[in-house]
């Protein structure tokens, strides 16, 4: 049975999402990754379909502010609404912190700085334990 293009993209972006799964990408650099197997995909789709997905509760989009490009990360499980994330500035890959970490955090600033965090909207960057271990060993 053939299936219908947008169901098709869907899948195209969730085999991609779901393979890179603990990194984040713009919904250009899923494009990028998508046309090299199928040139009929448009941009415009992706973002229809990143959208629905979205929606759908599969994927965290992340928007630093209303200027800054959309990126998208694949949800292992509901807590990633709800936790932090590291992002390593060298090789891009996400760390999820721990649920009573993010809460100790949360309730941290709340008490103390009197501001709401929103964990699902927050990346800290940083270098993960691995680049570490090759920037201390060159
Ligand atoms: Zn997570
Ligand atoms: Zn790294």
């Amino acid at each position: 049975m053939k299936k219908s293009y947008k169901t098709k993209t869907k899948d195209y972006i969730l085999d991609f999402l779901s393979s890179h799964k603990n990194k984040r990408f713009s919904a250009k650099e899923i494009y990028d990754s998508i046309i090299q197997d199928n040139k009929n995909i448009n941009l415009a789709t992706i973002y229809r379909n990143l959208q629905a997905l979205q929606d759908e509760g599969v994927l965290l989009k992340h928007q630093a502010s209303d200027n800054d490009y959309a990126t998208y990360q694949y949800i292992e499980n509901s807590n990633c609404l709800a936790h932090f994330h590291f992002e390593c500035k060298k090789c891009g890959k996400v760390v999820h912190l721990g649920a009573k970490e993010t809460n100790d955090f949360l309730k941290m600033i709340k008490t103390k700085m009197f501001f709401t965090v929103e964990p699902q909207n927050t990346y800290i960057t940083g270098i993960c334990n691995d680049c570490k271990g090759v920037f201390f060993e060159i």
